[in-house]
């Protein structure tokens, strides 16, 4: 469960980039983070990812007090999140294949876990025919689908994804909500942020809107 107790963040003592922020996300949960362009949704992904700290307040992910975290307990926490960035973070001189296994490697498994395992997340998100190539010569949707599948290889408890369908056309969009569906379907929590109205409104999921850095609303 992830749970935000009055938690505030400001920067420079002037900007609240997030105000009393209180609400709790049950494990296995599907939501969707909205807001126009400065609300605070990056910042209320820092704040779940542990790479900023709350200015007060308290945020607790399972059994991580993210307040108190040690370097070393932070590290193995962040090995429990997958994070699908806005701008990918491919590395550009590994193929789709080895792209997807990295986490795996960091977490040192066997070969043969990582294969099967490689195999079949590039099967969910549909690029089995991509794993030999480069990242340079995927469309967007490809890259998108590549970063999905390295978020989710190592069966994260909670999955974090900015803006996921920002550049792609309404059926790919679909596919790759479908992709996020899966996924929390095996227990994984799932936080999107997004703009896109139509979507949320297809889906009958949890919505969180933000504004101004203050809950603004909050659906089911
Ligand atoms: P969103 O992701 O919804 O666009 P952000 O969380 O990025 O919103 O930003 C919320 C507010 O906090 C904005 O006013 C933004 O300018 C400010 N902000 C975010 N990060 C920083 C930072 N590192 N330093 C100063 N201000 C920041």
């Amino acid at each position: 469960m992830i749970e935000f107790s009055h938690l505030y963040k400001s920067y420079d003592k002037k900007i609240h980039a997030l105000k009393d922020i209180n609400l709790k996300i049950d494990s296995g949960e599907f939501v969707f983070l909205t807001g126009p362009s400065g609300a605070g949704k990056s910042t209320f992904f820092k704040m779940i990812t542990g790479y900023d700290n709350p200015t007060s307040g308290k945020i607790t992910v399972g059994n991580f007090d993210l307040n108190a975290i040690k370097e070393y307990d932070l590290a193995t926490y962040r090995r429990k999140l997958g994070i699908v960035f806005q701008d990918f973070k491919l590395l550009p001189d590994r193929t789709v294949y080895e792209n997807v296994c990295l986490p795996l490697r960091i977490q040192k498994h066997h070969e043969s876990f990582i294969k099967k395992r490689a195999l079949e997340v590039l099967d969910l998100v549909g690029l089995s025919e991509k794993i030999e190539q480069f990242p340079e010569y995927l469309s967007g949707g490809e890259q998108q689908r590549t970063a999905i599948a390295r978020a989710i290889i190592h069966q994260p408890g909670v999955l974090i994804a900015d803006e996921p369908t920002g550049n792609l056309d309404p059926e790919m969009s679909s596919k790759i909500i479908d992709v996020f569906e899966k996924v929390c379907a095996q227990g994984t929590t799932v936080v999107i942020a997004t703009h896109d109205h139509e979507l949320v409104k297809r889906k009958n999921k949890k919505v969180i809107e933000l504004m101004n850095g203050a809950v603004h609303r909050m659906s089911l």
